[in-house]
């Protein structure tokens, strides 16, 4: 019994060039799973010196066999082994947790992204909403909101399918996120609605930004001739409603609300417009 521990031990050197060794495996792996930047880049400078450390290893492993020096033996392949354990830990511990948090990442990612449209979700909407509406009520800041509707979007499901309606709310996002802010937030409402948040933004800049929204929308076609089934372009429109941040404004319903309703004013009115809440959509468009 006594032996075989001994025996165990006196090889113990060996098994730790086997383990640094596997610890290049999850070492590359972990490579993989980083970032280009600077975590990544000293990653590498770790990794040369694991690979440096590999090889005086081997080298006083082999070394301290060949002198046949029986006197520390035990000793120096236990620490030998505790070492190489210890740097095989860390790499695959390491890869797990990288692993774990870009799982997190995605996770977090889709859980406020809308999946159709890939711009934020109700969710997302909801909590950015009150986190911007009482940034601007406690430091009185400007803030305003566009609720943004397709005008007959039920028409151009009808006419095209609802594959083409889909692939309409995809563009349609990929247009509105190209014409905004970065500090501006875009998130599916609902259905086929869309609202905008514009911190430090007043009304009169909101409508400005609503009317180029409209006109650019207005401009694209949204599903060339060649990718629609039956040839044909598809171009759509928008009503939108811009509501402003005031003091008798108490929460964020109230503020959605008058956004909703200056909406349902564009659409009274004609549709293809913007209504400001409290002003008319001649004022709005005299106003730019
Ligand atoms: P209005 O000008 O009054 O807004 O007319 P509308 O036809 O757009 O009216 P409404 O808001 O009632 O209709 C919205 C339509 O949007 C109904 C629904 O089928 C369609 N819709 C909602 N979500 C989706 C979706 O994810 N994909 C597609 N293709 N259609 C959707
Ligand atoms: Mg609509
Ligand atoms: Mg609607």
């Amino acid at each position: 019994m006594n032996q075989l521990f001994y025996t165990i031990i006196n090889y113990l050197d060996i098994v730790g060039i086997v383990l640094l060794m596997a610890t290049l495996i999850p070492l590359k792996k972990l490579m993989h799973e980083l970032p280009h930047g600077s975590i990544r880049k000293l990653w590498q400078i770790l990794s040369g010196m694991i690979l440096f450390f590999i090889a005086t290893y081997i080298v006083i492993a082999l070394q301290f066999r060949a002198q046949n020096d029986f006197s520390s033996r035990e000793i120096i392949c236990i620490v030998l082994f505790l070492g190489s354990l210890f740097v095989f830990l860390v790499c695959t511990l390491s890869l797990q947790t990288a692993r774990d948090i870009k799982r997190i990442y995605t996770l977090e990612i889709e859980n406020i992204t809308d999946p159709l449209m890939s711009i934020s979700n109700r969710r997302y909407l909801d909590q950015k909403l009150e986190e911007e509406f009482s940034k601007a009520a406690r430091y009185d800041l400007a803030f305003s909101i566009l609720m943004i509707d397709i005008d007959h979007f039920k028409n151009i499901n009808d006419t095209y399918g609802h594959d083409t309606g889909d692939i309409v709310l995809k563009k349609l996002a990929i247009l509105i996120n190209e014409l905004i802010r970065e500090t501006d937030t875009v998130a599916r409402y609902g259905g086929e609605e869309i609202m905008l948040l514009c911190p430090l933004t007043d009304g009169h800049h909101a409508a400005w930004l609503a009317e180029r929204l409209r006109c650019e929308i207005e401009k694209c076609v949204m599903v060339s001739s060649d990718m629609e089934k039956e040839g044909r372009e598809v171009l759509v429109t928008v009503s939108i409603g811009v509501a402003e941040f005031a003091s008798d404004i108490f929460c964020v319903t109230d503020l959605v609300k008058r956004a909703d309703e200056a909406m349902y004013q564009a659409k009274d009115e004609g549709r293809n417009r913007v209504c400001v809440y409290g002003s008319s959509s001649i004022d709005v468009q005299a106003s730019l």
